[in-house]
């Protein structure tokens, strides 16, 4: 088990949750990051006392090393700074929460400094998977799943104890989100907060939106193959209203093992620093008597694209997956600044990523490259087809 931990993002709502979960392990914090929140980083730094604070914002970080001059605390910034916190001699995890693919360089640096990794970022695994996995392997460190989905299957697999050739598929569980089972009118209308209110998971605004327009189940999906080396044509998405079972995994008699727990991230959070051993948690006990039913439904791709513009974007390999990654973050970007509507945002998403020709991947500063070039050909085509006139 962890002793020490990084968190990254910590002033998010796995961040945070993070933090609490590991007060209450009795396991140490020797470094936080966030963006920008230094009201948040403040508190935390003065409750769970890391050896470092980074802020990337430098305008925040001049405010916070203000604030925290009476403590010991050191405070960094920059680029810079996120990597000397990811890294720190002191810490056995890194637990990355941060959102987006700037969560990427830390990643690497962790694992080239040889820590495993709690991974709640999926935008990086999803555009720079191959990379990450190689550089795990190579340091020999673990990539934990943080990911409620993701978790379910790593514990699916775990308890199974078979071999890779008798997985035979996986059902990838999604909620639906707000707008399950509304029509095309209710949609042409639907508000920013309308899209904001899951109902079952309290979560930052970019997943939010994700998973209101399918983005992030067909993210999930890259996820699931390069964490399990899976390939995707044997993983089934799956919409199970209720979030209460988080993914499962049939085997090749037919047999299907499913995770359950309630709907809350304390649960994956805890396992991934916990892993392999399992500690009494605060995440409520299910009542099966008062869930009463577990409903599941099947998914149409046809009709919700984005989930198979994910599995073309893998098809086509190389830097396609970094692209559309960075052609969603603009295109929800937008939609959060009230320039796009939701539907229009879906549309700008697939045009963006339909007119692009892929590369390999040689370093990582392709995948940043591609990433830049997925927001920049976001914005022009907004900008072309899309702007309110
Ligand atoms: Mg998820």
């Amino acid at each position: 088990m962890t002793s020490n931990l990084c968190v990254l993002g910590s002033t998010g709502s796995v961040g945070t949750r993070a933090l609490e979960v590991a007060q209450r392990l009795g396991i140490g914090v020797c470094a936080i990051a966030a963006k920008k929140n230094y009201q948040l980083l403040e508190e935390q730094a003065r409750r769970f006392r890391p050896k470092i604070v980074s802020i990337y914002d430098s305008q925040a970080a001049l405010r916070l090393k203000n604030n925290l001059k009476d403590s010991f605390i050191k405070v960094v910034s920059g680029e810079e700074g996120l990597l000397e916190a990811s890294s720190r001699r002191d810490s056995d995890m890194v637990l990355n929460a941060i959102s987006g693919i700037s969560g990427l360089a830390p990643t690497l640096e962790a694992i080239n400094a040889g820590k495993n990794i709690s991974m709640a970022n999926k935008e990086s695994i999803v555009a720079a998977g191959e990379i990450i996995r190689e550089n795990a392997k190579n340091k020999g460190v673990k990539i934990l799943p943080v990911d409620s989905e993701h978790s379910a299957i790593f514990q699916c697999l775990e308890g199974a104890k078979k071999e890779k050739k008798d997985v035979k598929k996986i059902f990838l569980t999604a909620s639906g989100g707000p707008f399950w089972g509304k029509s095309r009118e209710y949609l042409e209308k639907a508000t920013i907060k309308q899209t904001l209110c899951h109902p079952n998971w309290k979560m930052g605004k970019k997943i939010t939106v994700d998973s209101a327009s399918f983005m992030n189940k067909g993210l999930e999906l890259i996820e699931t193959t390069h964490l399990f080396d899976i390939a995707p044509e044997f993983i089934e998405i799956l919409v199970h209203r209720q979030s209460i079972i988080h993914s499962m995994v049939q085997y090749r008699d037919n047999s299907v093992m499913a995770q359950m727990s309630s709907t809350d991230m304390g649960l994956p959070i805890q396992y991934a620093i916990t892993w392999p051993e399992k500690f009494d948690s605060c995440v409520a006990e299910l009542d099966f008597a008062e869930l009463r039913n577990l409903s599941f439904e099947k998914f149409d791709e046809e009709i919700f694209k984005l989930p198979s513009i994910c599995r073309n974007a893998l098809k086509l390999g190389g830097t396609a997956p970094a692209f559309l990654v960075g052609a969603g973050e603009k295109a929800v970007e937008l939609f959060l600044d009230s320039k796009i509507s939701f539907l229009p945002m879906i549309d700008l998403i697939i045009e963006t990523f339909s007119a692009y020709k892929p590369c390999k991947i040689l370093s990582i500063n392709d995948v940043m490259a591609a990433n830049s070039d997925g927001q920049n050909s976001s914005l022009e085509i907004f900008f072309k087809s899309f702007a309110r006139q």
